[in-house]
């Protein structure tokens, strides 16, 4: 993933006077996640024998994957089908059993529901936004292969997903069908790795590469493995979200023959972490493999201080990292899922200080036009004069700091005073 270099100062925006800042939601009862899943399950798949559910090859083939599939399971109006089928059409829908039941069907806004179920919006405010807004395929070196920063890049080696997220920032391949590179094609891209010798941090992923068997699965990373400059490799998935249930012994014993693995997943919401999805992330990390999570802002989701301490916090709890929150890009489809960047940082600073900075995750936004991910964060440095510098901590209160007196020195010449690196740097901080 992409290391940021830039910060960018809060002060630089004026947050609308009417913006909703994010609040607190008072009152709200929210059932157990795994409580919700034993309801669901027995409301919709009451028939299903523990051996079928617990078995990812039958929650894969069960996907929902239509809007008739959808109405026989839950009631839609007439408008609603109309509407769905419209959007299915150019954006299909895949909805595990396990996914669908973490849905609250009570509740048109649930969280869950919004990232599965398709919008009118979607397709309602088509023409607006771009497809490959990162544009990832100029980036392509080798089919597949997308060589952005000098030392990584990125493999895509699938655009199979066992749930279709309604806010992908690779919907454009939906409409594509299903493909997974083949052997030769991965050759390639090996090929590729293997003559730049400055690629040291190899990220798989898709699609969804667990999707992929342990087989294919596992020639990708030999092959990944046999080259002597790459260092780490790291897998994005959204599985233990979607499919905990591909987590198995077989597959962790896979990962691990080809450590250092780190696994990058993608839950957005505390709603989504089961019991089912906690043990099998600890069945990945007990098999060394760490996991860090990347969750997208998205607006009804997660776009309230409340929602994202609460995901943050349930993380920690399965040892999962908060590593990333994403500012959504501007995908065509997904506009109606978008927060504004002022929001994101009001989320955050709502964050720092109220809890560990362990649980407040790095708020990013990837350039759109390739330029890459830097980070955004509120600035509390307020003023900086003769060597003091004013910060206002996550109360607002004011509290003054002093640079070490021999700063001030440095640099001097015939009584001009030169600024070197590092007060460069807070000049620019400041600015
Ligand atoms: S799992 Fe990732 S790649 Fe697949 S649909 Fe969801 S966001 Fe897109």
């Amino acid at each position: 993933m992409a290391q940021a270099t830039t910060t960018l100062q809060q002060d630089l925006f004026e947050i609308p006077a009417e913006e909703e800042p994010p609040g607190h939601l008072a009152n709200e009862v929210e059932e157990p996640p795994s409580l919700r899943l034993l309801r669901n399950r027995k409301k919709f798949f009451s028939g299903v024998p523990d051996a079928s559910w617990n078995d990812w090859k039958w929650q894969f083939r069960n996907r929902i994957t239509s809007i008739e599939a959808l109405s026989k399971l839950i009631p839609l109006s007439v408008r609603d089908q109309i509407n769905m089928r419209l959007v299915a059409e150019k954006y299909p829908l895949s909805i595990t059993p396990y996914y669908f039941c973490l849905i609250n069907h009570n509740d048109p806004h649930d969280p869950v529901r919004i990232q599965s179920l398709p919008a009118i919006e979607e397709i309602a405010l088509a023409g607006i936004l771009p497809e490959d807004p990162l544009e990832e395929e100029r980036d392509s070196v080798v089919p597949g292969l997308v060589h952005r920063y000098p030392d990584r890049v990125l493999l895509v080696v699938t655009d199979i997903c066992p749930m279709l997220c309604r806010h992908c920032t690779r919907k454009r391949e939906w409409r594509r069908g299903r493909w997974v590179r083949t052997p030769s094609e991965i050759d390639r891209m090996a090929d590729y790795i293997a003559s730049n010798p400055g690629i040291r941090d190899v990220i798989i992923s898709g699609g969804d590469p667990l999707t992929l068997s342990n087989r294919q699965l596992e020639s990708i990373l030999q092959k990944m493995r046999r080259i002597e400059h790459v260092e780490i490799i790291r897998i994005g998935t959204r599985v233990p979200v979607v499919l905990p249930q591909r987590i198995d012994d077989e597959l962790c014993r896979v990962l691990s023959k080809y450590e250092p693995i780190w696994l990058n997943t993608h839950f957005n919401h505390a709603g989504e972490i089961t019991e089912e999805a906690r043990a099998a992330c600890n069945k990945i990390l007990r098999h060394g493999i760490p996991i860090n999570n990347q969750s997208v802002l998205l607006a009804g989701v997660n776009d309230t201080v409340e929602k994202q301490l609460s995901l943050c916090h349930n993380l920690l709890k399965a040892k999962i990292r908060p590593y990333y929150l994403f500012q959504a890009d501007e995908v065509e489809g997904t506009e109606h899922l978008r927060t504004s960047v002022e929001k994101g940082l009001r989320i955050i600073e709502g964050m720092r200080g109220h809890t560990s900075g362990l649980a407040v995750p790095t708020y990013v936004i990837d350039l759109p036009g390739g330029g890459g991910k830097v980070p955004l964060q509120t600035s509390y440095l307020v003023s900086r004069a003769d060597g003091e510098l004013v910060f206002k901590n996550y109360l607002g209160k004011i509290y003054r700091y002093h640079n070490p007196r021999m700063l001030a020195s440095v640099g001097s010449r015939n009584g001009r005073r030169k600024p070197n690196d590092s007060q460069m740097a807070l000049e620019m901080a400041v600015a």
